[in-house]
């Protein structure tokens, strides 16, 4: 008999609530500081650069299931659900015994998973008045999603993408464009913050620092204009659960429930998404479940960072936040895995971590393609550079079952396609990629 391989839920099964952890969780994340006051922020705070629910969402301790609102769902009915897949020819090449499954967030429009949060983000903005939205972005996929959600509820949109990344990938800034915003590499002239650097530094290649600091000038001097981010904060982590919450329903209809879940991971949406409602079991009701991050070896925020308060950004702009950090001024070597070179771990994850709820692996770049090629040709998917840390977690973790001989479930997440990352694959393939070093 042929064995099912992709599982998918009917629009009826589909969620209409995310899962917000943060409900119950025993100890709860602390509080996000005013930097000058050192006082606990407050939801009006958020609001002044946030939308006042994403605000609301971010602070929330109480409730544990928020309801999606009926016009996100409506976009979320796009592409949702996505497929969950069971690898049976990365199994076969691996000779594991483990069953391995990955959800697969790169079947939408954009290609990875940070529509999910860009949907409802704009939606919010739009319920609320605002015109405008603005943010920063490295690579590009949060552009591209807050793009094309931007769009989807008629709001302009205003992307500070970093000039360096916008040379070095130049797709991503045409799809941000033909979804209608307006992209500026950073440092630019259309902001003070930009003038001042290019005055001190014409050549300046730009980075994510200048990019935040054009974003949230934009967003507090122009009417109706809000700041938006696409990992790293709670409420992010949040639009996100939709992915765990399908993949839970999934694994049931494949008659499994994972041992292991594995994410990639940045700031922490991704890893989130998938695992907290999974997480909720294991707290509630004791289930023994490993949950994984997988982070870059010359980025090791988890692994090798400090829990203390810091700043989300480089220039020093935002709160304190309380998490697992390399300190705001760290500066990532420059890996392919642009989604994966940030410095800190979102609050949440950060206190899971703290609490031994979950563990997280650092993987070198070149194992990180290595397994991106061998899941390439095997499942037939071209994964995201940072994905394929993903994978590469998973592959560690299926090769010790063979040892073992444990039938393992292993349960990743796909967080995004690598079709616009092909210079990437084409300095691993030329023998170009490096391995470069964390100095701490
Ligand atoms: C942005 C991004 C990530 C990292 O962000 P998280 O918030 O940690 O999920 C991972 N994978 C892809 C494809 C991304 O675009």
């Amino acid at each position: 008999m042929s064995k099912q391989k992709r599982f998918l839920l009917d629009e009826s099964e589909l969620p209409r609530q995310w899962y917000n952890i943060q409900a119950d969780m025993i100890n709860k994340p602390l509080p996000l500081l005013n930097p000058a006051t050192k006082e606990p922020l407050t939801a009006d705070d958020l609001a002044h650069i946030f939308a006042a629910e994403c605000a609301k969402q971010e602070l929330d301790q109480e409730h544990a299931w928020i309801d999606i609102p009926e016009e996100v769902f409506d976009r979320y009915k796009y592409y949702r659900s996505t497929p969950l897949v069971r690898a049976y020819a990365l199994e076969k090449a691996l000779g594991t015994p483990a069953h391995i499954y990955f959800k697969n967030e790169s079947v939408n429009p954009l290609g990875s998973h940070k529509i999910n949060s860009a949907l409802p983000q704009c939606y919010y903005c739009k319920q609320e008045g605002t015109t405008n939205v603005t943010t920063e972005t490295g690579a590009g996929q949060w552009g591209a999603a807050l793009s094309y959600a931007a769009k989807a509820f008629g709001l302009e949109c205003a992307v500070y993408q970093v000039k360096i990344s916008m040379q070095q990938k130049p797709y991503r800034s045409s799809i941000m464009r033909t979804f209608g915003a307006t992209v500026e590499g950073s440092p630019s002239m259309s902001t003070r913050a930009g003038k001042d650097i290019i005055t001190r530094d014409p050549l300046h290649p730009g980075s994510l620092g200048t990019a935040i600091s054009e974003a949230v000038e934009l967003a507090t001097t122009t009417p109706n204009c809000k700041y938006t981010l696409g990992s790293v904060m709670s409420h992010v982590s949040l639009h996100q659960t939709v992915i765990g919450l399908e993949a839970e329903k999934q694994m049931e209809k494949a008659g499994e429930y994972p041992d292991t879940i594995i994410a990639c991971f940045g700031g922490g949406s991704n890893f989130g998404g998938l695992a907290f409602p999974f997480m909720r079991h294991t707290i509630l009701e004791g289930k023994k479940t490993e949950y994984i991050a997988a982070e870059p070896s010359s980025c090791p925020k988890l692994t090798k960072g400090k829990f203390e308060y810091d700043f989300g950004d480089e220039a020093g702009y935002t709160p304190l936040l309380p998490m697992y950090t390399l300190g705001h001024e760290f500066k990532p070597a420059n890996i392919h895995a642009g989604g994966l070179r940030y410095h800190g771990a979102g609050t949440i994850v950060s206190q899971l971590l703290k609490d031994g709820y979950m563990r997280a692996v650092d993987i070198p770049q070149t194992e990180s393609f290595a397994a991106g090629l061998l899941f390439a040709q095997t499942e037939s998917i071209i994964p995201a550079p940072e994905s394929c840390h993903a994978i590469a977690a998973t592959i560690r973790e299926a090769k010790k079952c063979i040892e073992t001989g444990e039938e393992k479930v292993i349960l990743f997440n796909l967080s995004g396609h690598g079709l616009i990352d092909m210079t990437a694959y084409d300095s691993y393939l030329n023998g170009d990629l490096t391995d470069p070093e964390f100095k701490g």
